[in-house]
């Protein structure tokens, strides 16, 4: 073997995962099993004790997410992952390491739709307060900072117009204000964007979206960058304090650059419970192996129709970061020079009821709400997932009454072009 390191596609086949030891089974096997047994008494209390790495019961680890966890830490460039059962769990798991009750966390006002209520609602009744900042405004991160504040969320490609985010200036504001930088990295993939690289110190994801790439399975994961520190002025006591969990036991002593993770693990999943399982781990494994040919396609074809699009008529404006004119163009170029991601918005000059109209017309399109398919999907935010606000609420959060999102697949892009012009034009 050469020393060289391996680049991001054989990572994206191989990190994490052996011929089977026992059985030589190649791919990964699904180890669907709730438990696991011990070689006798000690082995038993040293698991129990976090004196040793182990396998004990799968709501806190099994060996087939483990080679997911592996992978994605090593596609991130991270110390460690833990895998859970969505995205969302991700999220509820990472800030319970981080907030006690009474405690504030800034996120960017630009997130994923099902994020804004989790903070807004779920959230509020942990005692966790979410203050809001708008990514396009540096400065109104540094505002927010309070005495309370314990973390800043945000995404590094931003539901719904696909906007690019200045990671590495937001993780500034984080580091002055001593509290770590997470992003929310699903609608670019480690493929697009690495995080770390710019600055974040934990990385989360949706797996359902483009790792698992296939529509077929939730998944979510944590990556832990190893690069904070936890023990700054007992601010963490998750990590900094001892654990009454764990015989007294105090998690960054002991675990150094991977005690987030660890927090994760055995304070956040052991006892919220949110797991994947381990067939959903099998086929984001298998979805992850093509992510660079995947991501690449996903990239080219959305480029190639948000062009289409801002030359068609019907189009009042197309928000594509890919595009050389658009206002995110600079960013997605320092940010994203492969590709600015397959999610995007455009708006349409009839309005409420051209949307209505063109995705009732769409028939290569999916008119459901996802995105990170294979498959092309289509929304109408106002008369969907927005519908409950009014119109000034429906242009604040970039889903105005005549804007349309798409998420584009990779399916032939002459063929997304040919539905999208007989929707327009009839
Ligand atoms: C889908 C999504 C989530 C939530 O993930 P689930 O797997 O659906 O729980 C979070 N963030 C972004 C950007 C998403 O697209």
């Amino acid at each position: 073997m050469s020393d060289r390191l391996p680049g991001f596609s054989t990572l994206a086949v191989h990190a994490g995962a052996q011929p089977d030891p026992t059985t030589g089974a190649r791919a990964t096997p699904i180890y669907q099993t709730t438990s696991f047994v011990f070689n006798d008494a000690d082995h038993a209390a040293s698991l129990f004790g976090l004196q040793a790495f182990g396998n004990i019961y799968t709501r806190i680890g099994n060996p087939t997410n483990a080679v997911l966890e592996e992978r994605v830490a090593a596609l991130e460039g991270g110390t460690a992952a833990l895998a859970v059962a969505s995205g969302h769990a991700a999220q509820v798991v990472v800030l319970q390491q981080l907030l006690q009750p009474g405690d504030e966390f800034i996120a960017a006002r630009k997130l994923y739709g099902g994020s804004i209520n989790q903070f807004t609602h779920a959230f509020k009744s942990f005692g966790w307060n979410v203050v809001w900042a708008d990514p396009d405004d540096i400065a109104s991160f540094e505002r927010a900072v309070t005495p309370r504040t314990k973390a800043i969320f945000i995404e590094s490609i931003a539901n719904p117009a696909g906007s690019i985010t200045d990671i590495e200036a937001i993780s500034t504001v984080a580091r002055k204000a001593g509290v770590p930088l997470i992003v929310d990295n699903t609608l670019a993939s480690p493929y697009l964007i690495r995080p770390i690289d710019h600055g974040a110190d934990i990385v989360v994801h949706s797996l359902t979206k483009f790792l698992g790439g296939h529509g077929n399975s939730l998944g979510g994961i944590i990556v832990d960058a190893g690069t904070f520190d936890w023990s700054t002025g007992g601010k963490y006591p998750m990590l900094s304090e001892p654990r009454p969990e764990y015989h007294g036991i105090r998690l960054q002593e002991t675990f150094g650059n991977f005690a987030f993770a660890i927090a994760c693990r055995v304070l956040g999943l052991r006892d919220l419970g949110p797991a994947l399982s381990p067939f959903n781990a099998f086929m984001i494994l298998t979805g992850i192996e093509t992510l660079p040919l995947r991501m690449q396609k996903h990239c080219d074809n959305a480029k190639a129709v948000a062009e289409f699009l801002a030359g068609h008529p019907a189009v009042a404006s197309v928000s594509y970061a890919g595009l050389p004119n658009d206002k995110y163009n600079q960013l997605a170029r320092k940010y994203a020079p492969k590709g600015a991601g397959a999610v995007f918005t455009f708006s349409l000059k009839g309005g409420y009821d051209a949307g209505v109209s063109l995705v009732s017309k769409l028939q290569l399109f999916s008119h459901l709400a996802n995105v990170g398919d294979t498959r092309s999907l289509v929304i109408h935010p106002a008369s969907t997932t927005h519908s409950q606000l009014d119109d000034a609420a429906k242009t604040k959060s970039g889903a105005g009454p005549d804007v349309v999102r798409l998420s584009i697949g990779i399916e032939d892009k002459e063929d997304l072009i040919a539905d999208l012009e007989q929707a327009l034009g009839a």
